[in-house]
């Protein structure tokens, strides 16, 4: 396939004629760049993330995997910030034009990018090792997007579904096993959680997607909020995959795992009933797992009350960050 038949499959498949829809691109994939329109009252929320083979992804990675999980973790970007997608941009690096594998990627593509509204309005596709770039461009009223810069001391911590799945299925494939089918769609097919993050919206004091671990991403909030927080080990969310495994295997899982792809975010404490609201509105399962505090440090509590020290590197780089910023 020469790059013409490309970005002509990639048109077919993700930005389909006719586009009457309002979000449609005013000038599309074609021109020299694309033009798009921000309907009154609205402000852009632009994010991008590329994924590199060999260091976001195995070169075994099934293509139609890939392209779901690039446009997934910028998806799931724009729902941290409480924003509506609309449009994306697919930077392809290939080795070699195959058409089968075009195919698979952008079959791949599909499911996503229709269940979630965004329609592709350009990109760049050239030679060389593999990687994918992603821009996804979404829209959120003026001024309400989700920051990790709001978070109020008696604030609830909350987090979606559930963790330590991804980082289960990265730990059995990188022993040359094969994770169960459950933990296996976690690390390579996430979901973004874009209905959780639009109802966030007005509700939550500050949010962000955990991709790097809870307590990495957690620390983000905490740092930016100029906050502490205690966190009840005992509620992290975990599927039945993990039952199995010691607590404190299972916590270094949950806390420093990477790639979960659900939303950590805050809540006034008086808003649980509307937090309720939301999950029976999203299907999604949202659980209060701490405290936002006023002591600067981040707390874990183990169910008998005893502090937990997690071995992972999250915690070192938070422990660095916070004695330079405090
Ligand atoms: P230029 O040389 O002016 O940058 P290109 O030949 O790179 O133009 O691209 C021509 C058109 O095809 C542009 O509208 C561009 O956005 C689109 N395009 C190229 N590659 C991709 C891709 N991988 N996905 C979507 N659109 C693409
Ligand atoms: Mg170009």
């Amino acid at each position: 396939m020469v790059e013409f038949d490309i970005v002509r499959q990639l048109q077919k498949d993700l930005c389909p004629a006719p586009l009457s829809r309002k979000s449609a691109p005013v000038i599309g994939i074609g021109d020299d760049a694309a033009v798009v329109e921000v309907p009154p009252g609205k402000q852009l929320v632009v994010t991008t993330d590329t994924l590199v083979e060999g260091t976001h992804f195995l070169p075994e990675t099934a293509p139609g995997d890939l392209a779901h999980k690039a446009l997934a973790v910028n998806l799931s970007d724009l729902a941290a910030m409480g924003a509506e997608p609309a449009w994306f941009f697919l930077g392809l690096t290939l080795p070699s034009g195959d058409s089968d594998w075009v195919h698979q990627f952008s079959s791949g593509l599909q499911p996503l990018a229709r269940a979630s509204g965004v329609l592709l309005a350009g990109g760049d596709t050239t030679s060389g090792p593999l990687s994918v770039t992603i821009t996804a461009l979404g829209l959120v009223e003026e001024g309400a997007a989700l920051t990790r810069s709001g978070a109020q001391p008696g604030n609830l911590i909350v987090v979606s579904g559930q963790l330590g799945d991804a980082a289960l299925a990265l730990e059995i494939q990188r022993s040359g096993g094969l994770p169960v089918d459950s933990v296996h769609v976690a690390l390579d097919r996430p979901e973004p959680r874009l209905a959780v993050g639009a109802g966030l919206v007005g509700l939550a004091t500050s949010c962000i997607d955990i991709s790097d671990g809870f307590v990495a991403d957690l620390s983000h909030i905490l740092r930016a909020s100029e906050v502490g927080a205690e966190v009840d080990l005992g509620r992290l969310p975990h599927s039945a995959a993990l039952s199995s495994l010691t607590e404190s295997r299972r916590w270094e899982l949950q806390l420093n795992g990477g790639d979960d792809y659900e939303l950590c975010f805050t809540i006034p404490a008086d808003n649980e009933a509307e937090l309720h609201r939301l999950a029976q509105a999203s299907g999604e399962t949202l659980t209060v797992v701490g405290t936002v505090t006023d002591s600067g440090r981040l707390l874990l509590r183990k169910p008998d009350g005893a502090e937990f020290t997690p071995v992972g590197s999250g915690w070192e780089h938070f422990s660095d960050s916070m004695e330079q910023s405090g």
